[in-house]
């Protein structure tokens, strides 16, 4: 990391964050009886509006975008969409948010989206399948031009980019010295692409994916490429915990989220934050982790609304 990298970015007030997020143990048989320590990492603390790692990606792509417009990429229940109209209400900048699924233009607004336009993000709405290809340079001008964006500066969908990425490092860095292995879901793999590159060698990153497909560890290489020009750290992906696929959420995840909260008090996100922590519920049963060894599961954001009850889709 260069000198300039490290140069304090000044923040407004009213996106100051809470850092470093804190640090509790929790103490859960489940883990005791394998000789394990469980620690949450609340990044889910961060911040009212940015929760958790969308503070970590935003933050340094706000201060590129010098007060221009922002337009982004999400679904229906996207949390990144979410932080992204916040951070437009809270600078005093638009916000245009494209949204996969035409259909969602005719019937009214999920709570998710419902916030969004109550914090000032304008919505476009496109089709699946030209959703897919909006990172093609010609669709997305197309994209910017149909809706008057041009000058705007583009956040990829999820966040994710080189300076999201290296936001992400100071996650790591805050979790050095505390934990052999650090858990967190992952989505678009940027948080973790960062995080992992943040953490001492003596430590490693494992990554929860929440989505059905196998092609996390190509991205996450490609993130650490892009972000600081090849592979750092250590870290894994482990692809048994989707439970059939982004948004899917059974009956027995949902009650396994219900018990954590009842026992340590934790609001458990479903989509992401309750997979990675029945992962570790799981592996440590197996046996993944040798005795004495301390977890540290990140808490990457919190339960908003009805994206909770998504059961199947
Ligand atoms: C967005 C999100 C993630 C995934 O982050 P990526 O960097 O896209 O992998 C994980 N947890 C929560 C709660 C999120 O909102």
């Amino acid at each position: 990391m260069s000198d300039n990298d490290r140069v304090p970015r000044p923040i407004p007030a009213d996106l100051r964050p809470r850092l470093p997020s804190p640090l509790t143990e929790v103490d859960d048989a489940r883990f005791a009886r394998h000789g394990v320590r469980l620690l949450l990492k609340r990044d889910d603390l961060i911040h009212p509006d940015l929760i958790g790692n969308k503070w970590r990606k935003l933050a340094p792509n706000l201060e590129a975008a010098h007060g221009r417009a922002l337009v982004t990429f999400g679904g229906a229940y996207s949390n990144h969409l979410r932080a992204t109209a916040a951070a437009g209400r809270l600078l005093g900048v638009p916000t245009l948010g494209i949204v996969r699924g035409q259909e969602l233009a005719e019937r009214p607004l999920n709570a998710s989206l419902a916030r969004c336009t109550a914090d000032g993000m304008r919505l476009h709405f496109v089709d699946r399948s030209t959703y897919r290809k909006k990172n093609d340079p010609e669709v997305l001008a197309a994209l910017l031009d149909a809706t008057g964006a041009t000058d705007a500066y583009v956040v990829p969908e999820g966040g994710s980019n080189a300076l999201a990425v290296r936001g992400c490092t100071d996650l790591g860095r805050e979790l050095r010295g505390h934990a052999e292995v650090v858990a967190l879901a992952c989505g678009t793999g940027g948080t973790l692409a960062g995080l992992a590159a943040g953490l001492a060698p003596d430590q490693r990153a494992l990554g929860v994916c929440v989505l059905k497909g196998g092609f996390l560890e190509a991205d996450v290489r490609a993130l650490q490429q892009a972000a600081f020009g090849g592979p750092r750290g250590t870290w894994q992906v482990n692809d048994r915990f989707h439970f059939g696929g982004y948004a899917r959420v059974p009956a027995e995840l949902a009650s396994f989220a219900d018990d954590f909260e009842r026992r340590h008090g934790l609001p458990v996100e479903h989509l992401y934050v309750a997979k990675m922590l029945y992962a570790l519920v799981v592996l440590t049963g197996e046996g993944a982790f040798p005795p004495g060894t301390t977890v540290a599961a990140v808490v990457t954001g919190a339960p908003f609304g009805d994206a909770q009850s998504s059961t199947s889709r």
